[in-house]
């Protein structure tokens, strides 16, 4: 079976480029593990309520919404406006952030006065680093045309982007620790990211997107689609087929270029160009294998950070959130002032986020019910690995320990929902496992690899093989996993004309 283009993986990167590929009358196929495409961003129905896998926002809406239009598939989808974005709650008091960013710097200004001039100094950088950062979008390293490559150098080299170029490289807790006295300014300011020890960038651009407005969330009260189903959709309005539940075991190697795929039945299918949008590991070592691959390559792979997993407590309850005052914004819960308990693993202390999908779309909710998410970070190896077996089997001890952890992230919220358990009528509980089972991601990652310096690859080894998705184009989420497919589904459409 002979095809233009093969596709392996139906994460949002891989249907992206599918849905181009076929729109350009190609011969196409798309292979996916799993009874349904998305990847990392499923939803799934539980006793009425239903649940999002990963995704809560979404960024850079204008450069998505162009992309669906030229697929005609603007309409099958719908944004708005994720408004108020977050409430901090910390030990000593709340601070809400919102497209209003003035009245959240100023209540910051009020309450830590000894950091003044570095808050207004702070806020003012990360403002400008939004408008630097659109010059970048759009483009990534890996795939940029040589016109936008140098255009992206002149622009770098002549000082157009200051900010940009301050700050990179740097560790959040590099400038946090730098600029600011309060221990709680410094907490809160920790949470609007990832990790101190990792790029101080994500919280920059927590601020520049409340700035821009930049901040959304889909919708699909009014019949619309998630992202996955409206490109799954297009696709296969285009004639392409979708191969489901079926698992690719290897790339076809000849002469080093790539020119098929075998999957797990045997079954061998043939193409010019071999797309993959899985788990970076799994293509190299496992699909396309070490003996294909140089010694130099090799070591560089293996020497790549991987961004680390979540985990997402979803519960099914009977709060009436909007009775309550609240607007459906992500509450960070900070349950210590103890930055070292916040961002650690202790579950009475670390750093919470509740999510209320059901406040932004009451499809995910039955009547007089809501939808309340806990995510966290626990790593993968945690408790050794979950207590499951040594090829990460689950057994009865991590169902148990699964048990425990909810147990003791419920004591901790309480703090916020005193009598959350009197309230609960589901509960379900997604680890680094369930992550990396479902989605096929080492160690559950959630992005890829770490975003930095190589993080972007710029050549593959082999011929007639391209890669696209978190594993391309890392730590930037949707709207990057989208550029990459664009990217190359452009790029092998204009190299085959
Ligand atoms: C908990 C969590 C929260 C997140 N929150 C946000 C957020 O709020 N905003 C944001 O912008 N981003 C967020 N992200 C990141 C974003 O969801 C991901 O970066 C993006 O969805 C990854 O898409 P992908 O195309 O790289 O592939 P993936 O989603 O990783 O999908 C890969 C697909 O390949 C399939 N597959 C794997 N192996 C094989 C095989 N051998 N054969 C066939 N198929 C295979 C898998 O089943 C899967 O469907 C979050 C991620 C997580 C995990």
């Amino acid at each position: 079976m002979k095809y233009d283009d093969i596709i392996i993986g139906g994460g949002l990167g891989g249907l992206v480029a599918t849905a181009f590929l076929s729109k350009a009358k190609r011969k196409v196929l798309l292979i996916e593990k799993n009874a349904n495409c998305g990847g990392c961003i499923v939803e799934y129905k539980r006793k009425g309520f239903k649940f999002d896998s990963s995704t809560h926002w979404i960024n850079n809406v204008k450069m998505i919404k162009r992309f669906l239009a030229e697929l005609n598939a603007e309409e099958y989808v719908e944004f708005k406006k994720f408004d108020p974005m977050m409430n901090i709650i910390t030990t000593n008091g709340q601070y809400l952030l919102s497209f209003d960013v003035e009245d959240f710097k100023e209540k910051l200004i009020n309450k830590f006065e000894d950091d003044k001039d570095n808050i207004i100094l702070f806020f003012e950088e990360a403002k400008k680093f939004g408008d630097e950062m659109e010059l970048l979008m759009n483009s990534s390293f890996k795939y940029m045309k040589l016109m936008d490559f140098v255009k992206f150098g002149m622009n770098y080299v002549t000082n157009k982007m200051p900010v940009i170029r301050k700050y990179s490289g740097k560790k959040a807790c590099d400038v946090i620790e730098s600029m600011f006295k309060s221990k709680e300014l410094k907490n809160i300011l920790y949470s609007l990211g990832t990790v101190p020890d990792r790029s101080i960038y994500p919280i920059l651009c927590k601020i520049a997107w409340a700035y821009s407005k930049n901040y959304y969330y889909l919708t699909k009260e009014n019949g619309k689609d998630n992202l996955p189903e409206a490109l799954e959709r297009i696709t296969l309005e285009n004639g392409t087929q979708i191969k489901k539940n079926t698992e690719v075991v290897k790339i076809i190697v000849k002469d080093k270029k790539a020119v098929g795929v075998k999957c797990k039945d045997g079954t061998k299918y043939y193409g010019r160009n071999i797309i993959s949008d899985i788990d970076a590991n799994a293509t190299y070592f496992k699909l396309i294998g070490e003996k294909n691959l140089p010694e130099k390559f090799i070591r560089k792979i293996k020497d790549k950070k991987i961004y680390p997993s979540y985990c997402r407590i979803s519960l099914g309850v009977d709060y009436d959130f909007a009775k309550m005052g609240y607007k459906g914004e992500t509450i960070t819960f900070l349950p210590s002032d103890d930055l070292e308990k916040v961002f650690g693993y202790d579950l009475k202390y670390c750093r919470k986020s509740l999510y209320f999908r059901s406040l932004h779309d009451r499809s995910y909710a039955p009547e007089n019910f809501n939808t309340l998410e806990i995510g966290f970070r626990l790593p993968y190896n945690y408790m050794n690995y979950w207590k499951t077996d040594f090829d990460r089997t689950r057994n009865e001890q991590y169902y148990d320990l699964k048990k425990i952890v909810v147990e003791e992230v419920l004591d901790s919220i309480s703090t916020v929902f005193p009598d959350i358990r009197e309230h609960i009528f589901f509960t379900d509980f997604i680890t680094p496992i369930t992550y990396e089972r479902y989605t096929g991601n080492t160690e559950g990652s959630m992005m890829g690899w770490e975003e930095g310096k190589g993080g972007i690859l710029r050549k593959e080894p082999i011929k007639n093989f391209y890669r696209v998705g978190h594993w391309s184009f890392p730590g930037g989420g949707i709207p990057r996993v989208i550029a990459s497919g664009k990217i190359v589904s452009d790029m092998i459409i204009s190299r085959e004309k």
